[in-house]
């Protein structure tokens, strides 16, 4: 009886979870092979937009460094007469112009 009832029953029923789960895994990899090819999609949309807007991102990543320069500068430069140093101090753009000025005068 109990061999009966695990043929009729329980090899069918194994072999429909089998089944199923293949299918899962087989939706599941579709699922994110079409994400795959989503992002694929949005990142050539977006390398073509770069492409096609190259000279304007570069003007305004230059203007951007170039006042980020400018403000940065000018930082060092309040700090080195805000927090004096003790001596002259390597990196500091305003202790290189004096050592500049002082250079021309004596010669
Ligand atoms: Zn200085």
């Amino acid at each position: 009886m109990k061999t009966f009832l695990r043929q009729k029953f329980m090899l069918p029923l194994l072999c429909w979870v089998v089944v199923i789960s293949v299918g899962l895994i087989i939706y599941q990899q579709n699922e994110l092979i079409r994400q795959q090819q989503a992002v694929v999609i949005q990142q050539q949309e977006d390398m073509a937009f770069v492409k096609d807007h190259l000279e304007g991102i570069y003007m305004a990543a230059r203007a951007e460094n170039s006042r980020t320069y400018t403000i940065m500068d000018t930082i060092i430069r309040i700090f080195h007469y805000a927090k004096p140093h003790e001596g002259p101090t390597w990196n500091c753009p305003e202790c290189e112009d004096i050592r500049k000025q002082s250079k021309e005068e004596e010669e």
